[in-house]
């Protein structure tokens, strides 16, 4: 079976720095990837790099067959729009509603029509839980409706992977439940996913994988048994 995604000894260098400095992994379909490490270990760098927003200085990002690092713009973004990203800040469009917000990419991007997009949004509101927010304003939700918000936004594009960098991180603790819930819905209905995080409960029960990275290298990589039960 072809990996969704296939890194081959990628290095990123800032400067005089080397962030990262030789991973080659693979993530297969399906598979739930916890990217876990002390700050500054290179973590969302390294997600970066998965879609791009970061170019690596060396090696090669392979995606679905296709070598992101050699790719013209016009092909990169077309590949991009198949993998989503939630931020650990939201960024949604302050002055647009919440259905506005998820039907945006689809209808400018893609050229989905209204009634479809705000068919589907209004699905993946409800697959969130916020099947009531609809109409509301980014600034009238909690942080956790707003990442679920979020979540949603980026599913929209009906992507092949989803890349979470610290989705958890800015929520007062009483949201983090509610947004690992539909990370964890997501996953178990077969979502690849890259999720850089901290929350050592999520990665093991819902990780098939973790990636335990340090220094600007991926250390280990295990299954959650295997790292966390023994050491
Ligand atoms: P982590 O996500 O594990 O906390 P990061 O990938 O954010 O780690 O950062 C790893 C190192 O790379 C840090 O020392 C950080 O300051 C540096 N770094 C990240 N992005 C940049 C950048 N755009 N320019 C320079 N240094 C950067
Ligand atoms: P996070 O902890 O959410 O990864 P950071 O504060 O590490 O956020 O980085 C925020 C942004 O600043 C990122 O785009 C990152 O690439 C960039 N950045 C981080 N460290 C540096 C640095 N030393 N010099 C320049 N840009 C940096």
């Amino acid at each position: 079976q072809v990996p969704v995604l296939a890194v081959e000894h990628v290095k990123k260098t800032f400067g005089k720095t080397d962030v990262l400095k030789d991973i080659t992994e693979t993530v297969h379909n399906g598979e739930v990837i916890c990217l876990i490490g002390p700050s500054g270990a290179g973590k969302s760098t390294f997600l970066r790099c998965l879609n791009m927003l970061d170019e690596p200085t060396a090696g090669s990002v392979v995606f679905e067959g296709n070598d992101l690092t050699k790719m013209d713009d016009k092909h990169l973004d077309q590949l991009r729009e198949e993998m989503g990203m939630v931020f650990q800040s939201f960024n949604l469009f302050p002055h647009m509603s919440v259905l506005e917000n998820i039907k945006l990419a689809p209808m400018k991007v893609k050229g989905v029509d209204d009634a479809t997009a705000t068919k589907t949004a209004n699905a993946l509101l409800d697959q969130v839980g916020l099947a009531d927010k609809a109409d509301a304003f980014p600034a009238n939700l909690s942080g956790g409706q707003q990442q679920r918000v979020a979540i949603a936004r980026a599913l929209a594009m009906n992507p092949k992977v989803m890349l979470f960098d610290e989705p958890t991180s800015a929520l007062d603790p009483e949201m983090v439940g509610e947004v690992l819930k539909v990370m964890q819905d997501l996953a178990s209905e077969g979502m690849t996913m890259v999720v850089v995080t901290h929350e050592m409960g999520f990665a093991r029960n819902v990780a098939d994988k973790v990636w335990f990275m340090a220094d600007g290298y991926i250390q280990e990589s295990a299954t959650p048994s295997a790292f966390f039960d023994h050491p």
